[in-house]
């Protein structure tokens, strides 16, 4: 019955409801809702529509003066509501309850999608009585297999044949996504005519669970031998997953409640079926995750990319079904397994880099009919999955898997029309046999979905990796700098004869002593010394032996001298010593001491002593170095004129 969108006045309606309701002939023309259903049931019809598409659950009701209680569901359709109504045997519902719930509890307890769906065509034949019942399921180019069946005779097996996708054209799968439940009974009745109540009412019954089939559906059907059918949508999360066929070689009226039960028992399992792929996936993810992580884990060394294709190569392969694969990297390729040679990879690279921008991964299941690979040498390969390294955003690496041909004999229970295929031969039970050749396993979602993953993973090792070498050149760079500045100090600061102090350091104590005593008046004192006749000793002996003298006598009177006071090389065979916190009694004995030590200094291949001559000075306020220093040499001259080997003070006459 085909209602106006108000559900009050009738559009049309069939004869056959009529006749099931047993509303007289004579009362046909005229009749309203409210007279077909009666006043409370067309009342609640339109409140439980309001503002809805579809009845929540069917409404059940009964007629005066008959014993038979009906059906009733209800669906908006553009300008109409349409209502259809069904007999309902009240006779086993009870018993039909605990039935569906115990397979309800069955199904929930799987764990394995092939035991699922096992259970769920043995459990949907077991309610409906169908010869056969059969769980298709859709390829990602909606083709349909046979994945499950249960047999109750009269119509041949099914399982592990396939549908061509234009069985299923978008139109029948839109249908079956927005009414998921559709019921033949017999696919040879004719037809019912509707009564017309507005003859230009366009009325469209597409989505109706009680209805014939267009006519190109029943030729269908009756070419697979089908008199009676229910089918009925599993709705995966990005579409139709698949379609459950209960098929008779007879025609088989299904009750609503058996029917309602069926549809229930299929939306559960396939709930159930996402729940275990997901599940499924999320492992599959995880091991793929967990091939990084844990070579990451195993070792403190961040390893080359090389080095980590090569260890994780054979994990990756068996992860992603794949016999090959290859890492580029700036134009250098690693690569283990079965692969295509490195120009050829790189060749490849340079193509996929124009023709793929965006970050996903791209594949290809037949490389020889894929334009991106098709010129290129690549023999043993058919299949390709390649995910881009986003290392940074000028240039992108690859990690590139391999997989071999794999040579696929298809059953097809239907022949499909759209595209010819290589090889078509009638198979005795009548199915279609077709070998597939040039072709790889397909990539599935997950796989690609992983293989995003493992590439993140992957541009983060090496990313890690390359900035450990940076930070590891770096502190070589650090450490090359430090060193030759610690050089640079020696040679501004030191003598590179004697290794004291050289002139230009010794100036700077001076001066620094000089600013303290200033400050502080704290005295000190400047001993100047000079080697005795010097001169002799390189000419008898030569420049190697003086050099020697000065090198012991320098490391003779540094050793000597307290952590306070420092030696310098003025010049020559010229030393200074600067004694801090001395007054003229202190750095007299301390001259002394020191002439009187280098006299015993012993230099191989010499016999006469060394002995040097000091002029020794005080700090007066006022003094800069120049005067200080001035002070002490005419001091050390004095020695020198006195007989040499002795201490001057030049302090006399201030004393
Ligand atoms: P005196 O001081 O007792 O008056 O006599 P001297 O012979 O030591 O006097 P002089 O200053 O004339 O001689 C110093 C010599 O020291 C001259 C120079 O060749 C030599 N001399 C200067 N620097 C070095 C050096 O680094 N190595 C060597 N072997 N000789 C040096
Ligand atoms: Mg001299
Ligand atoms: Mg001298």
């Amino acid at each position: 019955m085909v209602l106006d969108g108000e559900s009050r006045h009738i559009q049309a309606i069939s004869p056959r409801l009529t006749q099931l309701l047993g509303i007289p002939d004579k009362e046909r023309h005229a009749l309203t809702a409210s007279s077909v259903l009666g006043k409370r049931l067309s009342q609640r019809l339109r409140h439980e529509l309001q503002g809805q598409q579809r009845l929540t659950s069917p409404l059940a009701f009964s007629r005066p003066h008959t014993l038979t209680r009906f059906q009733l569901n209800a669906y908006r359709n553009e300008r109409h509501v349409i209502v259809e109504i069904e007999p309902l045997n009240p006779l086993g519902k009870r018993r039909l309850l605990g039935t569906v719930n115990e397979r309800l509890m069955r199904i929930a307890e799987a764990t394995h999608q092939e035991e699922l769906l096992d259970y769920l065509v043995t459990a949907v034949q077991q309610l409906t009585g169908h010869d056969r019942v059969s769980v298709c399921h859709f390829d990602s180019d909606w083709h349909g297999l046979i994945v499950a069946e249960a047999q109750g005779g009269h119509l041949p097996v099914l399982l592990g044949q396939r549908f061509p996708a234009s069985d299923f054209p978008i139109t029948l799968r839109r249908a079956y996504e927005r009414h998921p439940v559709r019921l033949i009974y017999d696919v040879n009745a004719p037809a019912d005519m509707l009564l017309m109540y507005t003859p230009e009412a366009e009325i469209d019954l597409r989505h109706c669970f009680l209805r014939a089939p267009a006519p190109e559906r029943q030729r269908y059907l009756q070419r697979l031998g089908v008199r009676g059918a229910l089918s009925i949508a599993m709705q995966g999360d990005t579409g139709l997953w698949g379609l459950l066929f209960c098929h008779s070689a007879a025609p088989h009226p299904v009750a609503p409640p058996v029917r309602d039960a069926v549809r229930t028992l299929v939306q559960m399992a396939t709930q159930r079926l996402l729940l275990l792929r997901a599940r499924q996936e999320a492992r599959y993810l995880q091991r793929v995750q967990d091939s990084l992580v844990l070579s990451a884990n195993a070792r403190v060394e961040p390893q080359s990319p090389a080095q980590l294709l090569n260890e994780q190569a054979e994990t990756w392969c068996s992860l992603f079904r794949a016999h090959g694969v290859a890492l580029w990297l700036k134009g250098s390729v690693s690569a283990s397994g079965h692969t295509p040679t490195a120009p050829v990879i790189c060749q490849f690279v340079k193509r996929l880099e124009k023709a793929h921008r965006h970050s996903g991964p791209w594949c290809t299941r037949g490389v020889a009919s894929e334009p991106l690979t098709a010129s290129l040498s690549m023999p043993d390969q058919c299949g390709i999955l390649a995910v881009p390294l986003s290392m940074n955003p000028a240039a992108r690496g690859w990690l590139i898997f391999f997989r071999p041909e794999q040579v696929e004999t298809l059953y097809w229970a239907m022949q499909p029309t759209s595209a010819p295929l290589p090889a078509v031969m009638v198979a005795p039970s009548a199915a279609w046999c077709e070998e597939v050749v040039g072709r790889s396993e397909a990539w599935q979602r997950v796989e690609r979905l992983a293989v995003m993953d493992l590439g993140e993973d992957l541009t983060l090792a090496i990313s890690a990796y390359e900035i450990s070498t940076l930070n590891m050149h770096l502190e070589r760079e650090r450490k090359a700098l430090a060193d030759a500045n610690q050089r640079l100090e020696q040679l501004a600061h030191f003598d590179p004869l004697t290794q004291v102090w050289n002139r230009y350091r010794i100036e700077q104590a001076i001066e620094a002593e000089l600013v303290a005593a200033k400050r502080y008046g704290a005295a000190f004192a400047l001993l100047l010394f000079d080697v005795d006749h010097f001169k002799q000793i390189n000419d008898t002996h030569g420049h190697g032996v003086g050099d020697e003298v000065l090198v012991s006598l320098a490391r003779l009177v540094e050793a000597s001298l307290r952590g306070c006071d420092h030696l310098g090389r003025w010049g020559g065979e010229e030393f200074v010593v600067l004694a801090t916190h001395s007054d003229i009694e202190a750095a007299v004995g301390l001259a002394e001491r020191l002439r009187s030590l280098v006299a015993t200094l012993h230099v191989s291949g010499l016999d006469q002593p060394i002995t040097v001559s000091i002029g020794v000075a005080i700090w007066r306020p006022g003094d800069s170095c120049k005067t200080l220093m001035g002070r002490a040499d005419v001091a050390m001259y004095r020695a020198k004129r006195s007989g040499r080997n002795r201490v001057e003070i030049a302090e006399e006459r201030v004393l």
